[in-house]
């Protein structure tokens, strides 16, 4: 049994929600330690663009914006039925410090916080796995293993797992950025029910033969949700809802894990060319077919789950730990990081002395309230007497794509002729 220095709190978890928290703990001087069970950050590039309130919060974090100016800038939505435009809004009209979506990859972000964290003298303790947990007096007693691969198997190579340590710390803080399947949420009893229908989307990147302008566009299409992102290089993501996957896909994904993902050529035989051409034809016609090859295809299955509670006590989650949605209006990644940042300040507040552990008393009901708005489970949307009637038609579709939360979000609805309550919108 080793036992490094206990951490005033222990992330479990880097991806860029367990990062990001780290770092604002980092920034406040909280002595923290962050754990992930994998070997490197992640070189998936999931979510692929920053809200315009993520982008303040990296900002007022010390990450060096500018730095990203060849980042790609998206300044509008446009929303389509298929073939015809009906409605838009502009990110530049929000009254906001940066009012636009900065397409960035997943893993260039986690890169980038690495590093950031690592200016505070922070790393990550890379193959490390919170295997269990659990409160003791004013502390978390927090079993860690460190992980190597051993080599196995022959003739052919493969390798297992093993652990080769384990530390026993006693952190006052756990915070669970563990991810949809977190062991943070599980072996605290929470549960995290479905509460919507799961959707499965094929995921393709590409090269367009064609300019393609800097906005998202949504295609709604006979109860589908499609979605072009514009990429560097002029590289395009189209993201179509599939929704006959047995006829496509010939098994059943339903029984299967949420990130039933699988990068690489041979990953989705699938997911061809021609499917993404008759998916074209069929759902934007105005776009035109893909003359090239696939450079990235994923095949996606984004349920939709929240937690009863984002944790107790002294040990809390953020980010897909405590809940799930489909990727049309990227609010899982951006709406983790605002997470994270209110829970990495209400740790700091507390270890500076400032305030006692009731100062949590809300931050869980605050998280359950606003994803019951974005999950549409208390859908408040309201569509104003002036509101186009296809937007009337589509409304309850239309707040999940919007890439934006509290304010932008407020804004963005209005220009489509929709209102969003107070408590929505806060
Ligand atoms: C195809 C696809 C497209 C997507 N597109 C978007 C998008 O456009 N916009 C968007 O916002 N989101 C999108 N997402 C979702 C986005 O990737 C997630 O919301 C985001 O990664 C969540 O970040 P997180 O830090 O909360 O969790 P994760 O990124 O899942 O990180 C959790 C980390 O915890 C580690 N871990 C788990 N258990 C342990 C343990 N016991 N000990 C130590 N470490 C542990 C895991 O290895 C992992 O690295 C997409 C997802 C997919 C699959």
């Amino acid at each position: 049994m080793f036992r490094k220095h206990d951490p005033a709190v222990l992330v479990t978890g880097a991806g860029p929600v367990g990062l990001f928290t780290a770092l604002q703990l980092a920034r406040r001087s909280v002595d923290l330690r962050i754990v992930e069970r994998e070997r490197s950050p992640t070189s998936h590039s999931y979510a692929l663009a920053l809200h315009p309130a993520s982008l303040a919060l990296l900002e007022d974090a010390g990450v060096d914006l500018p730095r990203l100016r060849d980042a790609l800038r998206v300044e509008s939505i446009v929303f389509s039925d298929g073939p015809h435009v009906r409605a838009h809004a502009k990110f530049t009209d929000l009254p906001v410090r940066h009012p636009y979506l900065l397409v960035l990859r997943q893993s260039l972000l986690e890169r980038i916080l690495v590093e950031e964290l690592r200016s505070y003298g922070v790393s990550v303790d890379w193959s490390h796995r919170l295997h269990s947990f659990q409160p003791l007096g004013d502390t978390v007693k927090a079993d860690v293993e460190k992980l190597d691969r051993i080599a196995t198997g022959y003739p052919i190579a493969t390798s297992e797992e093993e652990v080769v340590r384990e530390y026993h710390w006693h952190p006052r803080f756990l915070v669970g950025t563990d991810g949809h399947r977190s062991v943070v949420r599980r072996r605290l009893g929470i549960g995290f029910p479905a509460v919507g229908a799961a959707q499965l989307f094929g995921v393709f990147e590409f090269e367009s033969t064609h300019p393609v302008p800097p906005e998202v566009r949504v295609v709604l299409h006979n109860g589908t949700t499609n979605v072009l992102w514009p990429l560097p290089d002029g590289r395009v993501r189209w993201s179509f809802e599939l929704t006959d996957e047995p006829e496509i896909f010939g098994e059943d994904l339903r029984h299967k894990s949420r990130l039933a993902v699988q990068v690489g050529p041979d990953a989705f035989p699938h997911l061809t060319v021609d499917l993404l051409n008759l998916l074209l034809e069929e759902r934007a016609p105005w776009f035109g077919v893909c003359e090239g090859d696939i450079t990235w295809s994923v095949l996606a299955r984004f349920e939709r789950r929240l937690a009863e509670s984002f944790g107790r006590g002294r040990i809390w989650l953020a980010g897909d730990s405590g809940h799930l949605t489909g990727p049309a209006g990227i609010h899982s990644m951006n709406v983790g990081l605002r997470e994270g940042a209110e829970l990495a300040n209400r740790i700091a507040d507390v270890e500076a002395g400032a305030c006692g552990l009731d100062t949590f008393a809300n931050y869980s009901n605050e998280r359950r309230d606003e994803w019951r708005h974005l999950l549409g489970l208390e859908p408040d949307l309201l569509p104003a007497p002036t509101a186009d009637e296809w937007i009337r038609e589509n409304a309850a579709g239309i707040v999940s794509c919007l890439p934006g939360t509290g304010d932008e979000l407020r804004y963005l609805a209005g220009q489509l002729g929709l209102a969003l309550s107070e408590a929505t919108a806060a």
